[in-house]
């Protein structure tokens, strides 16, 4: 059996040839690129990893169970693969490439900016919010021209609204983890991406967002399986 054939994949075309986008589903997405297999968030539950091609790298937005799922990424690393992780993951598995808000680093001829990813609003009933500021990462990815942005788990902050020329974005939208639509929608606006994908959506109702956004004609709103 075909391991990629209960999933969707979109193409796009790059300065260094295609690019391949498979959706696993929640936050977790397998990239092909100039040779190499790239893992974002492998998580056990939307897919059987197993039986899917080892990485050539894995990137790890922040140490929650949906997102760094050691057993999920025990079946896909070799000695060879590069982990593109937190610090908080780092103190779980050690090794691998350690990246910071902020940082810029070429991993595999890929240019990776870490970005911040926290919550604002949704907070625990202790007042911590899910995602504390300077924990987890967004990861953009400079691929053959084209810039890709995963958010992680976090909500509109003003690092997202102020992002420029990002060509792909995907931002997580359930609650109370995350954003709402109307939060999705208001960081599109500003930062306008050409094409957006939510993902980690949940039981999050995506129309809103294609509902919210449809006046705005530079922004193609693309649904895939990512609850
Ligand atoms: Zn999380
Ligand atoms: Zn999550």
């Amino acid at each position: 059996m075909n391991p990629f054939e209960k999933f969707d994949t979109d193409v796009f075309s790059t300065s260094a040839g295609d690019l391949s986008i498979t959706f696993l589903g929640h936050g977790s997405l397998l990239m092909l690129f100039n040779g190499l297999k790239l893992y974002v968030d492998p998580f056990g539950k939307v897919a059987d990893y197993t039986l899917l091609p080892k990485a050539d790298m894995v990137l790890v937005t922040h140490e929650h169970f949906d997102h760094f799922d050691q057993q999920a990424l025990s079946s896909i690393r070799t000695d060879k693969t590069l982990l593109v992780q937190t610090e908080t993951c780092a103190q779980q598995v050690p090794g691998g490439i350690v990246m910071r808000n902020g940082d810029e680093q070429t991993v595999a001829g890929i240019p990776i900016q870490a970005v911040p990813a926290y919550n604002l609003v949704h907070k625990r009933p202790d007042g911590a919010p899910f995602h504390p500021k300077g924990s987890g990462n967004g990861y953009i990815l400079g691929l053959g021209g084209k810039r890709v942005y995963i958010a992680g788990d976090t909500e509109n902050i003003p690092e997202m609204r102020a992002l420029k020329a990002i060509d792909v974005a995907f931002l997580p939208m359930n609650l109370p983890y995350t954003m709402t639509p109307e939060m999705a929608a208001d960081a599109a606006e500003a930062f306008q991406p050409r094409i957006l994908y939510p993902y980690h959506y949940g039981d999050t109702d995506v129309h809103k967002l294609v509902e919210l956004l449809k006046a705005n004609k530079e922004i193609e709103v693309r649904i895939r399986k990512m609850a």
